[in-house]
């Protein structure tokens, strides 16, 4: 038996990480990046990091977008980091909301799943898929709930001040600096 080997991966939330906050975006064309990503997402690549984003969708349990248009933002998020040759190796979303009475919801999507962060179904998933070594991975949000579901795979943390700004991250949980780039020369300066 031939063992493959291990890759070490940053997981990025995606909306005020990668790209602006704006509520439930359900449209390209609202699709703007943060200040100094791609310069982040260079490093990490240079450092041999797999990039894979790890999303709450709720917005589609809402009813307030489908799989289509979630699936035609991530076709322009592509084409954008294309331009800088910077491929993404994974995106795992959660569509569920698990309020399973959530008025205007769309039933199939509400459900209590194991995906939805701070669950950490996704990161198990992408580790299955992509062989991933979660002690020499890193992930990065915007909210207390992304940080919790790396911590349950043992992961270390990092919130960032865009977005949401992680409110309530203490030093237990994650290290808590300005924005992606900020993460990207941390990591490059204090693990590689
Ligand atoms: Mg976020
Ligand atoms: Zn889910």
């Amino acid at each position: 038996m031939i063992m493959k080997p291990s890759h070490k991966a940053i997981f990025l939330d995606r909306d005020g990480v990668i790209n602006q906050e704006v509520d439930y975006l359900s449209n390209p064309d609202d699709l703007k990046l943060i200040d100094g990503v791609i310069p982040a997402l260079k490093i990490f690549k240079k450092l041999g990091y797999k990039l894979v984003v790890i999303t709450n969708q709720s917005g589609i349990a809402r009813g307030i977008l489908t799989e289509v248009d979630l699936s035609n933002i991530h076709i322009r998020l592509k084409e954008i980091l294309k331009i800088d040759s910077i491929d993404l190796d994974g995106i795992y979303f959660c569509p569920h909301h698990p309020d399973i009475n959530l008025s205007d919801g769309v039933k199939k999507y509400l459900m209590d799943c194991t995906c939805r962060k701070p669950n950490n179904g996704m990161l198990l998933q992408a580790q299955q898929d992509l062989n991933i070594d979660f002690s020499s991975s890193f992930l990065v949000g915007d909210s207390l709930r992304d940080i919790q579901s790396g911590n349950l795979c043992g992961i270390q943390g990092f919130g960032v001040k865009t977005g949401k700004g992680c409110p309530g991250l203490t030093d237990s949980v994650g290290i808590h600096l300005n924005d992606l780039l900020d993460v990207a020369i941390y990591i490059q300066n204090n693990f590689s």
